[in-house]
């Protein structure tokens, strides 16, 4: 891990640089964007030694390892390009919210030196100038290999998450976008839609002005990048398919105790999600 390039200085990435920077990693960071204002930011925060908004200097770079942090609606285009300027033995990993068939699409052009990761870990900030330092400490970071993937390959970008904190943990890549389409994107697509019903509701009165903090808490994340989320919506398509049609059910099931004016049945429904939600603490 002498050099490592970066692609997609943003958020993610400039987290894992600023966490690599505060680790014992000796190497040098390096990074690729293209907004050229994303790197000239994370040269001045003194993220990386130098950056590119092109794919040809990086074939005189030649990075041992690569991280893609770019929106995941990008990847596949993003790896062909990587795959004309580096090296056989150049490793190349990714942070991104899906994994499932991208994961094999991305194995395919780069072959068995990919290995696909997702820390769980973030916020619904985005941009460079934003980045968390120990953003991944004591974080889990799934790495989803494949029957190919390469042993070696493999080792290195578990030691890249161990490094800044991570607790790795191995995933098969469908299974991951089962998980999270149900824990992550479907929370994300409900905090979506709750604020357009709460616009819905503001017709005579601004209902926006009067926020209590259930509203601002539970709506947190609708503050998230639109292109990043629609990516993942539209990568992990079934799964949040399947994920909000189930929430849909959940939510009509409420419904109807409550138009049923079903006192026992409201307080059971009610009881079962505090204990469910208490027992994650
Ligand atoms: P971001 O918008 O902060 O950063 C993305 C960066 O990629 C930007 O600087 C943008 O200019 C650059 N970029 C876009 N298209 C590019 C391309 N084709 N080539 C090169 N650069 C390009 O987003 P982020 O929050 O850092 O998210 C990055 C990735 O991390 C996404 O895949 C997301 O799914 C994943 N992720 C995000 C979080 C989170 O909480 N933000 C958590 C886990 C995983």
């Amino acid at each position: 891990m002498e050099k490592v390039l970066i692609v997609g200085m943003g958020f993610m990435g400039g987290s894992l640089a600023l966490s690599l920077r505060d680790s014992d990693f000796e190497g040098t960071l390096f990074g690729l964007d293209v907004n050229p204002r994303a790197l000239e930011r994370a040269k001045e925060m003194g993220l990386i030694k130098e950056g590119f908004t092109e794919y040809a200097p990086v074939k005189e770079l030649n990075p041992d390892l690569v991280v893609i942090a770019t929106p995941v609606g990008t990847f596949e285009g993003i790896a062909r390009k990587l795959k004309e300027v580096l090296s056989e033995d150049a490793v190349v990993t990714d942070l991104g919210s899906v994994k499932g068939d991208i994961v094999y699409r991305l194995e395919t052009i780069l072959g068995p030196r990919f290995v696909g990761g997702h820390p769980i870990a973030g916020t619904e900030k985005s941009r460079v100038e934003n980045s968390v330092r120990g953003l991944f400490k004591d974080k889990k970071v799934i790495i989803t290999p494949t029957e190919r993937t390469d042993r070696t390959a493999l080792e290195e970008v578990v030691s890249l998450w161990r490094k800044v904190g991570g607790v790795v943990e191995f995933m098969d890549p469908h299974l991951h976008d089962r998980v999270f389409g149900a824990v992550s994107h479907l929370p994300h697509a409900v905090a979506f839609a709750l604020i357009d019903a709460i616009a819905k509701l503001s017709e005579d009165v601004d209902l926006f002005r009067y926020p209590g903090g259930g509203f601002k808490d539970f709506t947190r994340i609708a503050a998230s990048d639109p292109v990043m989320w629609r990516d993942i919506f539209l990568t992990n398509r079934e799964n949040v398919l399947k994920s909000i049609d189930t929430y849909m059910e959940s939510l009509k099931l409420l419904r109807d105790l409550i138009e049923k004016e079903d006192e026992p049945g409201i307080t059971e429904f009610l009881k079962e999600a505090k204990e469910r939600r208490l027992s994650l603490e």
